[in-house]
């Protein structure tokens, strides 16, 4: 209990007094209430006026990335990365464990398998190395087709996740996925300001997904956008997550069977309020990391997750690893019995019981991450004015 206890008292020093205290909140100011009222005195709230056009400009010229689509919500620019990779009733994709399960339900909600691969501690996620050895062994290239030989099926794509807002190893999971013919995509839906080397999140991926919930680093109410940098891509998926209309000045005429996921124009131009603050917001960020970090240096047997090596992370969760799962236990029931309110990870995918059933590799590292970790509060205001 000493331990436990010496955590709390560090935490309890160094957060403000206010309870309860969530784990990461928005923050809304002037800028957000001007754009907002600018957008209702236009009268055009819903699928037409500017303010999606200017999110949408605003995030190529942040993530220097060249097309961003907005979309209402991550989930659905993650389904729509995957219909536009190609991915198709039987065919599986790689994931890992250890995300949020709206990485995975847009697989599912497809007709396709999540196939989960194992985490490494560095970038929290997939493991390069394990992840060429397991393809090496289970997979064979048939007519330039990954094929999963235990099952038979097409694996069509990688999915790679920046988890809690660190860039995963974007490189040699890049030179994967293109040895093995799988279309990669990046689920960078807590990345939004994170980089590797020069390059943003999502920039690697032959298509990309930002969220923009109101638990993420910016908000727009609820949002997401779809990053690529092929036009053509790009092109269809403005089309699909628009109904697929063909353009007229009156006629509704559809190609295909599209989906109603743009973004509200109110929500963008909540969107576009938010983005004007995410650079303050990165330095809070950093901040409150540099403070977590200093106050818990003196505990034995705790560690406190930095950006990997090369990289700048937005920290949009701070995480501490415990000694282990009991340890994580009363951590977190001694922090919510005040009203702190700390989160253990995700529980991982394939301890669900709705993907009990999925195909996988040995999960060691996502277990034991799992077991340790606890996620810290982490709004940008905790980390003073800027
Ligand atoms: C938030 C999140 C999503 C889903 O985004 P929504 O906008 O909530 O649909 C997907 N993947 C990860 C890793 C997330 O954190």
């Amino acid at each position: 209990m000493t331990f436990t206890k010496s955590i709390l008292d560090t935490l309890r020093d160094l957060l403000p007094e206010q309870r309860p205290l969530g784990l990461h909140e928005p923050e809304f100011g002037k800028t957000e209430k001007a754009l907002i009222t600018d957008c209702l005195d236009s009268g055009w709230v819903s699928t037409v006026g500017g303010y999606v056009d200017r999110f949408e400009q605003d995030l190529t010229d942040y993530t220097g990335i060249p097309h961003a689509i907005a979309t209402v919500n991550g989930t659905a620019a993650l389904h729509t990365c995957l219909v536009l990779a190609g991915v198709q009733p039987g065919d599986e994709v790689l994931l890992p464990a250890l995300t949020f399960v709206g990485s995975a339900n847009p697989v599912a909600q497809l007709g396709a398998t999540p196939h989960f691969v194992d985490a490494e501690t560095e970038t929290l996620g997939v493991d390069p190395q394990c992840l060429a050895d397991y393809l090496k062994e289970i997979t064979e290239l048939r007519n330039d087709i990954c094929v999963n030989r235990r099952t038979g099926r097409p694996i069509r794509a990688l999915m790679v996740v920046h988890v809690l807002g660190h860039p995963a190893r974007m490189d040699e999971l890049a030179a994967i996925a293109e040895r093995y013919r799988l279309t990669l995509i990046e689920d960078a839906a807590e990345s939004l300001g994170s980089w590797r080397g020069k390059r943003h999140t999502g920039s690697w991926g032959r298509l990309a997904a930002l969220s923009f919930n109101g638990n993420k680093i910016i908000t727009s109410g609820g949002g997401g956008a779809i990053l690529t940098s092929d036009p053509d891509m790009a092109r269809r998926a403005k089309h699909l997550t628009t109904t697929a209309k063909r353009p007229h000045p009156w006629a509704f005429e559809h190609d295909a069977v599209g989906y109603n996921y743009r973004l509200p124009n109110l929500n963008a131009a909540l969107g576009c309020a938010q983005l004007e603050h995410l650079p303050e917001r990165l330095t809070q960020k950093r901040r409150l990391a540099e403070r977590y970090t200093t106050a818990f240096t003196d505990i034995k047997n705790l560690h406190f997750q930095l950006e990997p090596k090369d990289c700048r992370s937005n920290y949009w969760l701070n995480l501490l690893l415990l000694p282990d799962a009991e340890q994580r236990d009363q951590l977190l029931a001694a922090a919510h019995a005040e009203d702190i309110r700390l989160r253990p990870f995700w529980t991982p995918l394939h301890q669900q019981p709705i993907y009990a059933d999925a195909p996988r590799m040995d999960l060691p590292c996502t277990e034991t991450l799992f077991a340790r970790g606890v996620c810290l509060p982490s709004s940008a205001n905790l980390g003073g004015k800027v």
